[in-house]
């Protein structure tokens, strides 16, 4: 009963300005009874509640890109994300958003003008081709620009629900003028660049949790005095040339639960506080796994998850709204890179009460 009681008030409290507007417009100017108006606003809160308090995450079939035979990305887990949450019963095809074709000009937010007409338009010379290491196509490059306008809906949406998803992304090896490593645009920079100049953050953290330097997000914000980038990796791993983040933690080969999860812990609670952002983007690679092919970490499962637990908490706690875009994981079987990745998505379900 009591619980009863208090989920209503709190959905009064939620919808007390939208109630408040809806009398205004509506309402006071045909006066109603008070149990009319009642009923109204109980409905309304309801309703509100019921279908919009939601895990919003953005997904586009353009995200599952065919690759060659044998190609050693796993794009097949873009499409198995989804569908393993639909499968659990995680959420339903209400939560899911389809973003559209971001416009050109806002990728100019984050990247050089030169570099990204050139990818856009097909004219990539073959040696950053090969940097890149996917063949060039009209709809590869289209899907880097549905996954940035998929990491830009779920800021707005992180904004009002606390936290919000784009089931691809994470692009983090893009810099300015660059693309490697599988990465063509970096859509969590564009969508940080895009927010700081629409004025919806004045100071963002940008937390990367892959297992590889988040050199590109690092090379597009070095000088930025508002964009921090946090960067926790493995030292030995690709890129071999590092950029410099704001703040770099190069960590040895081997790491294990124990010992990575305290690192993580003492960044969060030590830059949080200092930096006070008022938005958070989570790279939440899950190479860090031991079953991954290219990292050199030997985090088990739930190791990965508790990162993924600690990130939300220490956000929750201070009312940092928090975009999470997927990043990296190359384990040998993809049940392991889907289960690491959906537990990032049950992390967040269970920490903000959806
Ligand atoms: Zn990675």
């Amino acid at each position: 009963m009591f619980i009863v009681v208090y989920k209503w008030l709190k959905v009064l409290e939620l919808n007390f300005i939208f109630i408040l507007n809806l009398i205004k417009k509506n309402i006071a100017c045909k006066p109603l009874p008070f149990s009319t108006r009642v009923f109204y606003c109980f409905l309304i809160g309801y309703i509100r509640d019921k279908f919009y308090h939601l895990l919003r995450i953005a997904h586009h079939k353009a995200y599952i890109h065919p690759l060659p035979e044998g190609h050693r990305f796993p794009m097949m887990k873009y499409e198995l994300i989804p569908a393993q949450l639909l499968y659990e019963g995680l959420v339903n095809l209400s939560n899911f958003m389809e973003p559209t074709l971001v416009d050109r000009e806002i990728v100019y937010l984050a990247h050089d003008k030169a570099y990204v007409d050139a990818l856009l338009d097909l004219r990539l010379d073959p040696k950053m081709q090969r940097r890149i290491g996917f063949p060039m196509s009209k709809d590869l490059v289209e899907r880097e620009l549905y996954l940035i306008d998929g990491t830009i809906q779920a800021c707005a949406a992180a904004r009002e629900y606390g936290v919000a998803f784009n089931t691809a992304g994470g692009t983090h090896h893009a810099g300015r003028d660059f693309g490697e490593g599988f990465c063509l645009l970096n859509d969590q920079a564009v969508a940080a660049a895009y927010l700081y100049a629409q004025g919806w953050a004045k100071k963002i953290l940008m937390i990367d949790l892959d297992v590889h330097q988040g050199n590109g997000t690092a090379h597009i914000f070095e000088d930025h005095p508002d964009i921090i980038t946090l960067s926790i990796h493995g030292e030995k791993n690709f890129p071999f040339k590092k950029e410099r983040s704001h703040v770099d933690l190069g960590l040895p080969e081997g790491m294990g639960d124990e010992d990575y999860l305290a690192v993580v812990q003492e960044q969060l609670e030590t830059l949080l506080p200092a930096i006070n952002p008022d938005f958070v983007f989570y790279q939440a690679g899950v190479d860090v796994l031991a079953t991954d092919k290219l990292g050199k970490f030997k985090l088990t499962i739930d190791g990965c998850k508790r990162r993924d637990e600690l990130v939300f908490e220490a956000c929750k706690r201070r009312a940092i709204p928090v975009e999470v875009s997927m990043g990296g994981g190359y384990s040998a079987q993809i049940k392991d890179i889907v289960n690491a990745h959906v537990n990032t998505y049950r992390a967040a379900i269970a920490i903000y009460d959806f």
